[in-house]
């Protein structure tokens, strides 16, 4: 926030009580209960009080919208026959109509998943809408190539849709998570059935709702609410889904893989955890790398997959840099989102809370020192203390693990090869960050480290017309930018015969 009066008129901003409008299926434009009659409650996680019962989808919902967007996805349907200039007319509306709803659409995130409103508005709410309109801008500009072939022919390629595309997104960025998704694949014309998480359906649902006063055809953007293991695992194994997308945890990405093998072979993308390292020289602005490093770790309550878990600091001025960041991880501000002052919100379910209590704990016993935090806080609401460790050692659990929670790990280092050595020896490969004034020594490490992302002197800053995936078991494809939407088309060569070579 670039000051205090904007922030608390933001705050002020906020609907402390959303009226909850949509808690169906949303299938071929249309509101649906669950064939099997089933619903899920969804839990705020500042109070662990029922916001809503939700339908609950499962495999025969997943026919219902699979039937839907393979109907609309059928040659000389609207969707297929409208000029790609049309498809990104209808994707600015869609993304008018989110920034005209995004008080509301943030409230209800702040409801459901329980980050401050301010981050919600201006971080989840703001990429959607950007993310919407760069791919809209994409359209009618993803074009094939001619190709200089042998002999007297005529080849060229044409980018083609893919098809049916699942795609299975998490709770910690509800919307933007949304919008990395259905952005680059309607843009190239593919229909969607999105599962959004179980912790956090209520804003895609929302989305949903405004495709249709957008003016999509029927049947192009499903959203079906339900379990991993149910609705999920329908869409990863379904025989006429032609593409899957998934973001989540590596457990979970290994099992949509095996699902796609078994079934259809059909196309996986994913982009699952992290262990990403951010390696601090001493040469570096040190109040500068200690902001940053902690609002890697500790921004969206630790709930990043790119999160820099593994903060390396050089040696000389590692005492420093330990004492600087407690300090700074003791300034937040814990409660709920709605709250004015606060900066820090509960982490999204009982699940979580209870796995980064327990990695704490193990962080104690395994002989890490706790420089702050290493509780719950409070006794309602799963919110915990931000936590910072120091001497981390690289064998310990809370430097192997992806925590998904506000625990910084501070690990000292002595010299660059060892840095780039321990930083690489993980099985992740998301996200890296190098801070240091050193032209060679920034290069060195970004050309060393095995990640999908480095950035130097900065920690994720949200370069949304830039790729971003993982090396390693950190998943595969790219998401955002121009190269999303290799993801979502087929190459098709045609060669036509010519009389003669001219
Ligand atoms: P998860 O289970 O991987 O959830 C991600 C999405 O996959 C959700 O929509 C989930 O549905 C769905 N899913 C779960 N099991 C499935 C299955 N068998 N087939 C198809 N879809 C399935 O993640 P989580 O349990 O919420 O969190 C566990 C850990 O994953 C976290 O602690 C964190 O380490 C990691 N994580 C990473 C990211 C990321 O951005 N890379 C995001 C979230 C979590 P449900 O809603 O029913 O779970
Ligand atoms: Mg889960």
């Amino acid at each position: 926030m670039e000051d205090m009066a904007q922030f608390a008129q933001l705050a002020q901003l906020a609907q402390r009580n959303p009226e909850i409008k949509y808690t169906e299926i949303f299938i071929n434009n249309e509101w649906h209960n669950s064939v099997s009659g089933k619903t899920f409650p969804t839990i705020n996680p500042a109070t662990e009080e029922k916001i809503a019962d939700v339908q609950e989808g499962d495999k025969a919902d997943v026919d219902k919208a699979v039937a839907a967007a393979r109907a609309a996805f059928k040659l000389g349907s609207p969707w297929r026959t409208m000029d790609a200039s049309q498809r990104g007319r209808l994707m600015h509306k869609l993304a008018d109509l989110v920034e005209r709803d995004s008080v509301y659409l943030a409230s209800l995130e702040v409801l459901d998943n329980g980050k401050p409103f301010v981050d919600a508005y201006e971080g989840d709410l703001g990429e959607i809408v950007n993310v919407l309109r760069y791919y809209a801008g994409w359209s009618d500009k993803v074009c094939g190539k001619t190709i200089p072939v042998d002999g007297p022919m005529f080849s060229y390629t044409r980018h083609e849709p893919v098809g049916v595309c699942g795609q299975i997104i998490p709770w910690n960025y509800p919307l933007p998570m949304m919008a990395w998704k259905i952005g680059p694949a309607l843009a190239c014309g593919n229909t969607v059935i999105l599962k959004p998480a179980e912790q956090t359906p209520l804003t895609a649902l929302h989305v949903a709702a405004l495709v249709v006063e957008a003016g999509f055809p029927p049947g192009v953007m499903n959203v079906v609410p339900g379990y991993g293991p149910t609705a999920g695992a329908a869409i990863a194994e379904h025989m006429d889904v032609d593409k899957v997308a998934f973001t989540g945890s590596t457990e979970v990405g290994r099992i949509i893989q095996q699902a796609a093998g078994k079934s259809n072979l059909k196309r996986v993308s994913l982009e699952l955890g992290g262990k990403s390292p951010l390696i601090v020289f001493a040469d570096s602005d040190l109040d500068d790398a200690v902001e940053t490093a902690h609002g890697a770790l500790f921004g969206n309550m630790g709930q990043c997959c790119c999160a820099g878990s593994r903060t390396f600091v050089e040696e000389t001025i590692y005492d420093e840099f330990v004492k600087r960041s407690v300090a700074r991880a003791n300034s937040h501000t814990v409660g709920q989102g709605f709250d004015l002052k606060v900066d820090h919100g509960p982490q999204v379910d009982k699940e979580q809370f209870d796995k980064i209590l327990a990695l704490i704990e193990k962080g104690k016993e395994e002989g890490a020192q706790l420089g702050c935090g290493g509780s719950r806080h409070g006794d309602k609401g799963y919110f915990v203390q931000p936590t910072v460790f120091y001497d981390v050692q690289d064998h310990m659990k809370i430097a192997t693990d992806e925590i998904f929670g506000p625990v910084q790990s501070i690990i000292k280092f002595k010299s660059i090869e060892e840095a780039i050595d321990r930083a690489n020896n993980t099985t992740y490969g998301l996200a890296a960050g190098v801070f240091t004034k050193d032209i060679d020594k920034a290069l060195t490490i970004a050309n060393s480290v095995q990640a999908g992302s480095v950035w130097v002197n900065c920690y994720d800053p949200g370069t949304l017309q830039a790729p971003f995936g993982g090396f390693k078991m950190s998943g595969h494809g790219r998401e955002l930018g121009e190269y999303a939407l290799h993801e979502y088309t087929e190459v098709k060569t045609v060669t036509i015969k010519l009389p003669q070579k001219c």
